[in-house]
């Protein structure tokens, strides 16, 4: 028996690629028996769009899919600001109050997902008027975890390294939560025992693993599962003119059809399974 979900943010129409996820956890639960389970990841408050989540509602139907809804992140602000209270009380986050651009003038090195933060706020009394991030004193929670690991149903046992982040933000200037803190609190208190999602957030999974331990949250199984990609090798996306699942339905495609073809592998010309 599993537990896994599938969990959108509603800032953009969903895709083809979306598709793919949502269909790999309900499939994984077909098979093992458990529940699949839709949480709208709504934290992005100015970018988040209410009747997205409807949109997206309509098109797991449309794809033939059941689920359970989960309360979504917009509901459990409260929780996540008491955590980074908490984290912040024991030294674990400090403000940062860099712009991306200050960012950027620090010719940041690069790691496995963008740029690394240089440090600039890390040890220093910041500005209060300015807004400031929190962001995770890697090394800190590092030397508090010790040698930890998680285990990916594809690719194995691995050793988790959140210093591919670096001081990875975990409560935004505009949130109370990165994606990050929301994520791997709401994956433990849905109770959540394997998390599916895009190979694309394999390396978030080192940050979240760390989470885990510094708060004593349960550790779950992941499957990353590979990224469908265009004729540029690049991710879907709208702006690459893929066009979203709603586009489709509206266009009387049969989507039951359609989460057959992605089954079996069947894609859409100019689209492949990237390969890991
Ligand atoms: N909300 C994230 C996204 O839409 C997915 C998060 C996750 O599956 O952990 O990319």
């Amino acid at each position: 028996m599993i537990v896994t979900r599938f969990a959108p943010s509603p800032n953009g129409s969903l895709h083809l690629g979306h598709a793919y996820s949502a269909i790999t956890a309900y499939d994984l639960v077909q098979e093992r028996g458990g529940r699949f389970l839709l949480r709208i990841e709504d934290i992005d408050g100015e970018r988040s769009r209410a009747e997205l989540a409807d949109e997206f509602r309509a098109d797991l139907e449309w794809l033939g899919l059941e689920w359970e809804e989960l309360p979504a992140q917009s509901t459990r602000l409260d929780r996540y600001e008491e955590v980074a209270r908490s984290l912040m009380s024991c030294g674990l986050l400090y403000p940062c109050t860099c712009t991306r651009a200050d960012i950027v003038a620090a010719k940041p090195r690069v790691g496995a997902d963008g740029t690394i933060y240089p440090g600039a706020c890390k040890g220093c009394a910041v500005d209060p008027s300015k807004p400031a991030a929190l962001r995770l004193d890697v090394d800190r929670a590092i030397a508090e975890v010790g040698e930890i690991f998680w285990e990916d149903e594809l690719a194995g046992m691995i050793k988790a390294d959140p210093r591919e982040f670096g001081d990875v933000v975990l409560v935004r200037k505009d949130a109370p939560a990165s994606y990050h803190l929301a994520a791997t609190l709401d994956d433990a208190a849905d109770g959540i025992t394997l998390v599916t999602r895009g190979q694309d957030l394999f390396t978030s999974t080192h940050v979240h693993r760390v989470l885990q331990a510094l708060l004593d949250l349960p550790v779950p199984e992941w499957h990353h599962h590979p990224l469908l990609v265009d004729a540029s090798g690049q991710k879907l996306a709208k702006r690459r003119g893929s066009p979203s699942l709603a586009d489709r339905r509206k266009a009387g495609e049969d989507g039951r059809e359609l989460a057959d073809a992605l089954r079996a592998e069947k894609l859409p010309t100019g689209i492949t399974i990237e390969s890991t």
